[in-house]
């Protein structure tokens, strides 16, 4: 449903990724993995339309995302979680989710469906009342995913889900994650530094190094492959 062709981006007269090409079936989901600075978070950015590439194609369901900026691609199903992702901290957890659905969403009994759902989803029933100012790391992250599902994306970009979180809110996190997979068919991309917990949740991972893929297949495939370990895994890498 989505696919990279040859692109091209950085910033400005830096060039941070060449030639990158790889494609997500619906409902995949997919790691990009690399050091700091490898580009992951460019890969995203340039998939939700925030960069724009300085060549090369993204093509969604065969349409080509060039000419569209961010909003029309969150209309065509792209959503993007950034790293920190603001919400609004004077508003409780209902209010954020009203706040988005109030602009996504017209028809006011799906959005009421809408939000509810997310809320018994993402188990933030107890949590409703509070302000987002006051919840947990977890919690928040939990927020932030919520209020990106508002918009129903076709495919789902999370950057550094996992940062930061206890081992028990990153199982939660991964269920949630599968569950997007495998209830709803969305397809995730999503990048993180807790490698094995990342692994432990996708279909396949792309190997991202000096701006280029160089390898990509299952988890258990890449920590096999010399160019993902001499990239990235190392010699001693295990999953488990
Ligand atoms: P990390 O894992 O540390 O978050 P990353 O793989 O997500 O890193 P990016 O944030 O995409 O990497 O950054 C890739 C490169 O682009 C880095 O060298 C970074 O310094 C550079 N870069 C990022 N944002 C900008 C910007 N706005 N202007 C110039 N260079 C930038």
């Amino acid at each position: 449903m989505l696919q990279v062709r040859d692109l091209c981006c950085g910033y400005r007269d830096i060039t941070v990724l060449r030639d990158i090409n790889f494609e997500i079936e619906e409902g995949e989901t997919l790691a990009l993995v690399g050091s700091n600075g490898a580009g992951k978070t460019t890969l995203l950015m340039s998939i939700s339309g925030h960069i724009s590439p300085n060549s090369g194609k993204i093509i969604m369901n065969g349409a080509d995302l060039a000419s569209k900026g961010p909003d029309k691609r969150c209309v065509l199903g792209v959503g993007l979680v950034p790293e920190g992702r603001r919400i609004f901290p004077d508003l409780t957890v209902f209010e954020n989710l009203k706040a988005i659905a109030e602009i996504k969403i017209d028809n006011r009994s799906y959005r009421e469906e809408k939000i509810n759902s997310l809320i018994s989803k993402f188990e933030l029933d107890s949590i409703r009342d509070i302000k987002a100012d006051f919840l947990s790391g977890g919690q928040k992250k939990k927020l932030v995913i919520a209020i990106a599902l508002i918009s129903d994306p076709k495919i789902l970009l999370l950057d550094e889900p996992f940062a930061a979180l206890d081992v028990m809110t990153i199982k939660t996190l991964q269920e949630i994650i599968v569950d997007l997979q495998r209830l709803n068919n969305i397809s995730v991309i999503l990048c993180d530094h807790q490698a094995r917990d990342l692994l432990a949740c996708v279909d396949t991972a792309a190997i991202i190094h000096n701006g280029k893929v160089v390898a990509q297949g299952t988890p258990t495939s890449l920590i096999q492959n010399i160019d993902a370990r001499n990239a990235y895994f190392g010699d001693s890498f295990k999953i488990s």
